[in-house]
């Protein structure tokens, strides 16, 4: 089988390159191309698999297959040909963004290990963040702090990030945070003298590239914490897209970035205030409604009989019939309300009316299926909604025989 050549690990800076297609495969339905050497790294250790062109073809994936073939995934098919000598140019702003997020990660795993013993159980290289899971179960926020402080101190002293390949006898000496997991010989990455692992992955050529690491938040997982970091030009663009979230919100609240968190605290309490007093207003507003009602009600036995259509009344004032019904000794209502999504919204209460409950189960027997009505309650209130809407008048004539027959008038 033939071995493609890799020239990552030579030249990790190499944005473009020539090479032979050297044979075309195919890969999840899509064409998949082989060539004699090749810039573009495949994914593996966490980091992604590069990005690019082939000539005219875009590639947007490179694999290791299951014979150990390097494969440049192309979308579609290709129209290169077995022998062609093609242009070979790298995503480098991909590329790169991952080797600084994969660089981070080490200094990251190697300072959580050296200052704190915290070992990493496993890494993600995420599109928008990269997480390490610790082995603990918790992480406090000055020891967050510290190897925060710590990675940029290192970032900041142009530390040299270097690989060399040992044998495996070797690499058991050099005093690893973790075990080798591949036989044979071993690449083996420092960071100057702050780290030391076995790594096949593309790392940056100088801790300063980093630029700056920053911890994003902390979740638990596993009976571990999984922390989140950003680094390099993607956490330049995070200060700088919170920056502008920052200022953002300080204008719409006209106050300067420190007095945020007053000015928000205000506004909540303004809302709270606002909806108090609309509360108020509409339980104030349904009140009047219901006395008009109350005024046209005849009466049985000293009980005053309520049925209407709320078509006058909001829904929030219908909302709070329930609540206002409650305050009177006696009282037998029934009321019904379409609402704006054409179903028909009912409530029937029987206030100091004993055994309201048999009462309620003749107007569900009934009147209540005109308007194939759902829903129930306990004494003194019944609510839900019908879904006929058109019957509402019926059943309302349904509802005042009914109360009469029930309540003996
Ligand atoms: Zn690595």
């Amino acid at each position: 089988m033939f071995t493609t050549t890799p020239l990552y690990y030579e030249k990790p800076y190499g944005r473009t390159s020539t090479a032979t297609v050297v044979e075309i495969v195919k890969w999840k339905g899509n064409d998949a191309i082989i060539l004699d050497r090749t810039i573009f790294y495949p994914e593996g250790g966490g980091q992604p698999g590069d990005r690019g062109t082939l000539g005219e073809s875009n590639v947007t994936d490179t694999q290791t297959d299951d014979q150990g073939r390097l494969l440049h995934i192309v979308s579609g098919q290709t129209a290169l040909a077995v022998g062609d000598t093609v242009a070979v140019g790298l995503d480098w702003h991909h590329r790169y963004d991952y080797m600084q997020q994969h660089t981070a990660q080490h200094l990251l795993s190697g300072t959580l290990h050296r200052l704190l013993g915290i070992g990493t159980v496993s890494v993600h290289l995420g599109h928008d963040d990269m997480s390490i899971e610790l082995e603990a179960d918790t992480i406090s926020e000055s020891d967050i702090n510290l190897v925060e402080d710590e990675v940029n101190a290192i970032v900041r002293k142009s530390v040299p990030v270097t690989a060399q390949v040992v044998s495996q006898a070797e690499s058991t000496t050099l005093g690893l945070r973790r075990p080798v997991k591949v036989d044979g010989d071993v690449r083996i990455v420092r960071i100057g003298t702050y780290d030391t692992i076995a790594c096949g992955g593309i790392h940056v050529a100088d801790s300063s590239e980093l630029i700056s690491i920053q911890f994003l938040r902390s979740e638990r997982i596993r009976g571990h914490v999984r922390t989140f970091w950003t680094a390099g030009e993607r956490c330049v663009a995070m200060v700088r897209r919170n920056r502008e979230i920052v200022d953002a919100i300080g204008s719409r609240l006209s106050v300067p970035p420190e007095a945020i968190l007053q000015g928000v605290a205000t506004l909540q309490e303004q809302l709270t205030d606002a909806k108090h007093q609309i509360r108020n207003a509409v339980s104030r507003s349904a009140t009047l409604l219901l006395e008009q009602q109350l005024q046209a009600a005849g009466h049985a036995d000293g009980i005053p009989l309520v049925v209407f259509d709320a078509a006058q009344w909001t829904e929030d004032e219908f909302k709070v019939l329930p609540e206002l019904v409650l305050s009177f000794e006696s009282l037998a209502l029934c009321a019904v309300k379409k609402r704006e999504d054409g179903k028909l919204a009912w409530l029937v209460a029987l206030k100091g009316i004993e055994d309201g409950q048999s009462v309620f189960q003749a107007v569900r027997q009934k009147p209540l299926l005109l308007i194939e009505g759902k829903g129930g309650g306990k004494p003194p209130l019944w609510q839900g909604v019908g879904t006929d809407s058109m019957q509402k008048d019926q059943f309302l004539d349904h509802m005042v025989e009914l109360y009469r027959e029930h309540l003996h008038v």
